[in-house]
């Protein structure tokens, strides 16, 4: 089992180019905000920049506030996704510790699917897909 790393944002110059490619690539759309990683400024135009990411939770909390079980837990860590299942509460957004799940305006989740296949878009090696235990 594969889990998405933000490894290096030290070189990250916040380009969006991960996001980009997870909102085309995996959610069809284009716009960096409905992206399973989403990249904000750490504090200032000075301090660079940190990624909104699934950490890959074991048990996650999300699935777990999630009443219709749209969100279940991945073996080694993370969840799986049923969209056909979801009724847009939005009760895993505030469930998930770091901010990594978004929901849009129509109420449409946004979470990390640790496909990988946001790595190689980014310019600057930021990211890693990692194996971790199944
Ligand atoms: S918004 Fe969807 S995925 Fe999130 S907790 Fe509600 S039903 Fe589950
Ligand atoms: S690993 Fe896949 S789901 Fe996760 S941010 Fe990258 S493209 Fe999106």
């Amino acid at each position: 089992m594969k889990r998405l790393v933000a490894a290096r944002m030290d070189r990250c110059i916040g380009c969006h180019s991960c996001s980009l490619a997870c909102a085309r690539l995996v959610h069809k759309i284009l716009s960096w905000e409905h992206a399973g990683i989403r990249i904000s400024s750490s504090g200032g135009l000075t301090t660079g920049f940190q990624a909104e990411v699934c950490l890959a939770c074991d048990p996650p909390p999300c699935a777990a506030a999630c009443p219709t079980g749209s969100l279940k837990a991945r073996p080694g860590g993370g969840v799986v996704r049923n969209k056909s299942l979801c009724i847009q509460c939005g009760q895993c957004v505030p469930a998930c510790p770091v901010g990594a799940i978004a929901q849009d305006r129509a109420g449409d989740i946004y979470v990390c699917i640790h496909c990988g296949q946001c790595v190689p878009f980014c310019p600057h090696d930021c990211l890693e897909l990692v194996e971790v235990g199944s």
